[in-house]
């Protein structure tokens, strides 16, 4: 037997860390970059096959991924809580967001799906057939994947491309290679045909293999940096892709909000996830005085428990690695340095894991904000306006379109502000949990990226359209040569009749 030395051993496996102990709780075995492509085209076999099913048939071997996932729902929200680090009863909400959006798709998939009569419409004497508009699967869907909903980002999108009549090779994060395996078993219960869906570990190498190889479709969750790497490297081969990229989410506060309510649901909105949440709301802009506001928060994010969510009730656990953790401190710092005022938090908590108290700023200039554009943990900075139109041309003035918030009681105002925020989604006197709804799409927009998952839209975007047109063998065609008088006298009068030429 060959020996593997050490250093070599360790580039073959995944080491899955807990980020509230910082202790290494398993390990995965990495695929090889070399094998990637080869896992690709036997998806594609299986795929070929698999397109030919019916909706039926794919229903019923989803539901037995479903399934085995709901089986097990207290284990998914135990396993989430020891890799990612989050309360329990906060890992427990993915798993049912997760097995509702698996349920549309299971339920409601062959709606969306379901092909369509063209008639000829005014188009009639032209002698053009009417058509049939029907969607085909793409292929193979190369899935990226994140690690802030383990869950919840990656098994309804893996759904929605199966039940599309497609094959998936998917990698998880290199942060979550554990939860990455227990879907990979969860897929297997599904009892789908060989190599149709196919998990691949590793960092980002096995990603870019995955870019490379001969996939339709791809699918990236991640920041802006390496989704527009891949991006890049897919468009020089015309393959199309769904980037779901970082966002920086504004709450516009009119001066009518009630305080007490919407704090409550702006902590929450802001600091779920440790504020890992590609949709946590990161800007508050109060139309008014900001200061009640930001006191009202900052007293509120004090009182939050912050702990391993394993061994005490908290409501707030550690953020997913040491090396996020001191990017965060530094982009904090870096805030301050431009003007913020720290109302509280702003420190990395003493001990095992990777804690960070949850922390308010205040601020009154562009730089003290633009400095945390596309931060990723527990923070909210909190900034004055005199108008609405003031705080929403901030708002909009951001890169960042991911989602957007508009809190207050009159109706019309409330409305008239969220009718003209650019984001993929926006909610009024809430945020974050409007996600979760189950047909509604999800997605972002400018740089937080484009194309949708979830819902009907983006069940489609695993489908491309295909019109079928069709005319009776040996039957008229009004265009044969050679050109006539009459086709040309036909297309005159059709012109005078129909566009008044
Ligand atoms: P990341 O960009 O570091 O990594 C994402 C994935 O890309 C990982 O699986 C990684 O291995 C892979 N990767 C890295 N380099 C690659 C390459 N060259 N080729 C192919 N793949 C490569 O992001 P992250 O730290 O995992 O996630 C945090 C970010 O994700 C935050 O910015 C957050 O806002 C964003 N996010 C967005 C959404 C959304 O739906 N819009 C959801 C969750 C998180």
């Amino acid at each position: 037997m060959a020996m593997t030395s050490e250093s070599e051993a360790s580039t073959q496996v995944l080491a899955a860390r807990n980020p509230a102990t910082g202790e290494v709780i398993g390990t995965v075995r990495k695929t090889l970059r070399e094998d990637v492509a080869g896992l690709v085209q036997r998806a594609r076999q299986a795929q070929v096959v698999w397109s030919q099913t019916s909706f039926r048939d794919r229903s019923a071997a989803l539901d037995r991924f479903k399934l085995a996932i709901a089986r097990d729902a207290e284990g998914w929200a135990r396993a989430v809580r020891d890799e990612i680090g989050k309360p329990f009863g906060e890992a427990l909400a993915e798993v049912v967001s997760t097995l509702d959006a698996m349920r549309w798709t299971i339920r409601k998939g062959h709606q969306a799906l379901r092909g369509t009569s063209i008639g000829p419409g005014h188009q009639l004497a032209l002698l053009v057939p009417g058509a049939r508009q029907i969607w085909r699967p793409y292929g193979v869907v190369g899935m990226i994947g994140t690690w802030n909903y383990p869950l919840f980002l990656n098994a309804p999108t893996i759904t929605q491309a199966v039940f599309a009549g497609n094959g998936v090779v998917w990698k998880p994060s290199e942060h979550a290679p554990l939860l990455g395996q227990k879907l990979d078993e969860a897929i297997a219960a599904a009892g789908f045909p060989d190599g149709l869906v196919v998990t691949v570990q590793g960092e980002g190498d096995v990603g870019q293999a995955l870019v490379e190889s001969p996939i339709d479709k791809g699918l990236f969750t991640g920041g802006i940096q390496n989704g527009r790497h891949v991006l890049t490297e897919l468009a020089k081969r015309g393959i199309p892709a769904i980037a779901e990229l970082s966002g920086f989410d504004a709450a516009i506060v009119l001066p009518d909000a009630p305080r007490e309510s919407a704090v409550n649901a702006l902590l929450w909105a802001g600091f779920v996830g440790v504020g890992q949440t590609c949709v946590a709301v990161k800007r508050v802009y109060v139309v008014g005085d900001p200061l009640p506001w930001a006191e009202a928060l900052g007293s509120r994010a004090k009182e939050l428990r912050v702990g391993n969510p394993a061994s005490e009730p908290v409501d707030i656990g550690p953020l997913i690695s040491e090396m996020a953790r001191s990017r965060f401190d530094q982009t904090v710092r870096r805030s301050e340095a431009a003007g913020a005022r720290l109302v509280t938090g702003g420190r990395a908590l003493p001990g095992h894991g990777w804690f960070y108290a949850p922390t308010v700023l205040l601020a009154d200039n562009d730089e003290a904000e633009s400095v945390l554009e596309g931060c990723f943990g527990p923070l909210m900075i909190v900034r004055g306006f005199a108008t609405a139109d003031e705080a929403l041309a901030a708002a909009n003035r951001s890169q960042y379109a991911l989602a957007a918030s508009v809190w207050g009681r009159d109706r019309h105002e409330v409305n008239r502000v969220a009718s003209r925020l650019d984001a993929g989604m926006v909610t009024i006197n809430d945020a974050v949990t409007p996600s979760a709804l189950a047909s509604a799409p999800f997605g972002g927009a400018k740089a937080s990226g484009f194309g949708r998952t979830r819902g009907v839209l983006g069940l489609r975007e695993f489908v491309y359209s295909q019109t079928v047109q069709s005319r009776s063998p040996g039957g008229f065609r009004p265009h044969l040569f050679p050109y006539s008088d009459r086709i040309i006298k036909l297309l005159k009068t059709y012109v005078k009749w129909f566009h008044g030429g």
